[in-house]
């Protein structure tokens, strides 16, 4: 079972212009139901332009995305919304956590969005917390919590939906070492434990390693 694949993927900006950049020239990947692939590339490669792409947030020039076996291509906007909604979660450098609301909240508030209601959102979002040893501080706005717990809480938000596939830009890249090993070692296990699929851009060759395949963005294909 194939959770995401991109195929011939290709991205230009400023298109005919002096600043014309192409930043995807025909990438392909594939992501099987369960696995953890690492994407390592250096920075301007165009990590985030494909991970954009593959979460249906931007729409590529010309090339496929497939989530779940179903082509995104000449789906309508509410279509990939709902897909984007339901079937994948984002996790980036930054939290991102909405800051007038509790660590609880921000767990919530994709849940009821999505027609879930409030006791079992609450409920679900207990449980992401304690697995990844966030409940305790669940009443805690994002300000009052470590950078650490910061990105646990947004690893919880991320899954809040049960999505197919996570995909994560520098997940532990704004945390120091010791914080980014305990945070990625709490995010692999929620991502195993969920089954979960995952493509997770990293420069940290230790964490990729960790990970079940490595795939490099170079030249804007995948090697
Ligand atoms: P990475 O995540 O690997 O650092 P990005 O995907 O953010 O790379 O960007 C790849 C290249 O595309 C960079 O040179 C960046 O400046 C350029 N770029 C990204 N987004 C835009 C945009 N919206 N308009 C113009 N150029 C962009
Ligand atoms: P975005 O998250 O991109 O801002 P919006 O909330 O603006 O998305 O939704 C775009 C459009 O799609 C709106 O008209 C919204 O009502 C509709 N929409 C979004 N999700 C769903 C869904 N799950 N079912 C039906 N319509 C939806």
């Amino acid at each position: 079972d194939t959770v995401l694949s991109l195929s011939g993927i290709t991205k230009t900006y400023n298109e005919d212009t002096p600043g014309e950049i192409r930043v995807l020239r025909g990438a392909n990947l594939s992501i099987a139901k369960g696995e953890v692939v690492a994407l390592v590339a250096p920075s301007g490669s165009g990590k985030s332009t494909l991970l954009h792409i593959a979460g249906l947030l931007d729409a590529a020039d010309a090339g496929e995305v497939s989530i779940n076996g179903q082509k995104m291509d000449g789906q309508s906007d509410r279509r990939r919304t709902a897909t984007r909604r339901n079937e994948v979660g984002f996790v980036y450098q930054f939290h991102h956590l909405l800051p007038e609301f509790t660590a609880l909240e921000n767990i919530v508030l994709p849940q009821l969005a999505n027609g879930v209601g409030e006791r079992a959102a609450r409920d679900h979002a207990l449980e992401l917390m304690a697995r990844v040893g966030v409940d305790t501080r669940a009443s805690h706005r994002p300000a009052e919590l470590s950078g650490g717990e910061q990105q646990r809480v947004a690893f919880c938000r991320a899954l809040a939906n049960r999505p197919a596939l996570l995909l994560a830009d520098e997940p532990t890249g704004n945390l120091d070492p010791d914080t980014a090993e305990t945070v990625f070692s709490a995010l692999m296990e929620l991502v195993r434990d969920t089954g979960l699929s995952a493509l997770i851009a990293t420069h940290n060759l230790e964490l990729a390693a960790r990970m079940d395949r490595t795939l490099r963005l170079e030249g804007g294909e995948i090697l």
